[in-house]
């Protein structure tokens, strides 16, 4: 990488902008959440406060390639604005003379919004001239979102191309390479990583790189009874996919042959139905009686599992230990959020990635309290699979 936001000379300079608005609206096209956006405000402020001209350009929902009022960019202007503090200029396109006039008439520390990236079909077939017609707004590059950086797209990746030198990431960016590396690369150890969720199928991939990066992994939620049942034990009725029981046993070998502890919930809070108001009480894991399931993880391994947090530099959490929607199988969910807010007192690097353990800490109040919350959800599940992200690597190479 050439450069750093930190340190490129912005002064009088177009700096075109992929940031990810892909933001919820409300019937009347008001912003529900706009994490997102207060997300790209460090990196705009930055360049505006350095005298250059801010050019933004994002995709937002599913437009079936061409223009459609819904999806038009300008239901985000008036929040964006609001948040930055200053007017922000809007062109009912992204490529073309009517963008060229535009950003042509801007002063230093102007900021610009273009219209909706994909109202042309152009932009996920990545196509290169598209691209190129992208690129002409802007002297420098710089990719901010990374909620679609596992995507090559024509503005997430191919457009890299035409800044051989001048292109970067934002901070937001930057925040989550760096997290992303200080876990898969970390030479502080013990690394561990929990992982959790529903499903061992869709988190095998990652499952898999991490026997390659971390010393353990506590695994929770549903997929723990997959195991538990590859291991020879009966789990009731408790979420179990009987076609990746193999996979189950290899993935254990495989941690044994490569000196990775694995922690396995060893008791479990077990309910008579799948609700809040079921039955209740605790078992062992590998014992659930007919007619019961497995819903949470159980006293026992919240404390064993405390340990194995506790005693780590670098801790990754990705998917609940328990059904956490429902509060009465919450515990284990709540227990590992505040075990990792310890963990960050006392000097360890905390990273909550990918989908529901990131609607988990900012449902329990602690997203502060942990080293980062990763904003990208299947970007942050690819980069945990080991895969080289085209939106990050187009910018590195
Ligand atoms: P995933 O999308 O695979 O990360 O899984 C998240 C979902 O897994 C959440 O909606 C949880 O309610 C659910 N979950 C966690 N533990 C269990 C469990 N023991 N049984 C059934 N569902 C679970």
């Amino acid at each position: 990488m050439s450069y750093q936001i930190d340190s490129y000379p912005f002064q009088g300079k177009r700096a075109l902008i992929r940031v990810d608005f892909n933001v919820p609206f409300n019937e009347e096209f008001q912003v529900t959440d706009d994490t997102r956006i207060r997300a790209a405000l460090k990196t705009i402020q930055k360049v505006v406060h350095d005298g250059g001209r801010v050019i933004l350009m994002s995709h937002l929902g599913r437009p079936k390639g061409g223009p459609e009022a819904k999806y038009s960019m300008r239901h985000v202007l008036s929040k964006l604005s609001e948040l930055l503090g200053k007017p922000v200029a809007f062109v009912e396109d992204c490529i073309g003379e009517k963008v060229k006039a535009a950003v042509d008439a801007m002063q230093n520390g102007d900021v610009m919004l273009l219209e909706n990236l994909r109202f042309y079909k152009e932009e996920e077939g990545g196509d290169e001239f598209f691209a190129g017609q992208l690129a002409e707004n802007g002297d420098v590059y710089i990719n901010d979102a990374f909620g679609t950086a596992h995507r090559a797209h024509a503005s997430t990746a191919v457009i890299a191309r035409f800044f051989p030198t001048d292109k970067l990431f934002g901070y937001l960016m930057e925040d989550e390479v760096q997290s992303i590396d200080r876990v898969l690369n970390s030479t502080a150890k013990p690394v561990t990583a929990i992982i959790g969720g529903s499903k061992v199928s869709s988190k095998i991939t990652i499952l898999e790189n991490l026997l390659n990066r971390v010393d353990n992994i506590i695994i929770g939620g549903g997929m723990a009874y997959t195991f538990f049942k590859a291991l020879g034990g009966t789990v009731g009725n408790s979420l179990v996919e009987d076609d990746k029981l193999e996979l189950a046993k290899e993935l254990l070998d495989k941690a044994k042959q490569k000196g990775v502890q694995i922690f396995l919930p060893e008791d479990s809070v077990i309910a008579d139905a799948f609700s809040n108001d079921a039955q209740t009480t605790t078992s062992e894991s590998r014992g659930i009686p007919s007619g019961w399931m497995g819903l949470d993880i159980g006293k026992q391994s919240i404390a064993r599992f405390e340990e194995v947090i506790l005693n780590s530099k670098v801790i990754l959490w990705n998917g609940p230990m328990g059904v956490f929607e429902m509060s009465n199988f919450s515990h284990g969910t709540i227990a590992v959020a505040n075990t990792l807010a310890s963990a960050t007192k006392s000097g360890a690097f905390t990273l909550v990635g990918g989908g529901d353990s990131v609607a988990a800490i900012n449902q329990f109040g602690l997203a502060d309290q942990v080293s980062y919350v990763s904003t990208g959800g299947g970007a942050m599940l690819e980069a945990l699979e080991g895969i080289d992200l085209p939106g990050i690597a187009a910018i590195k190479n």
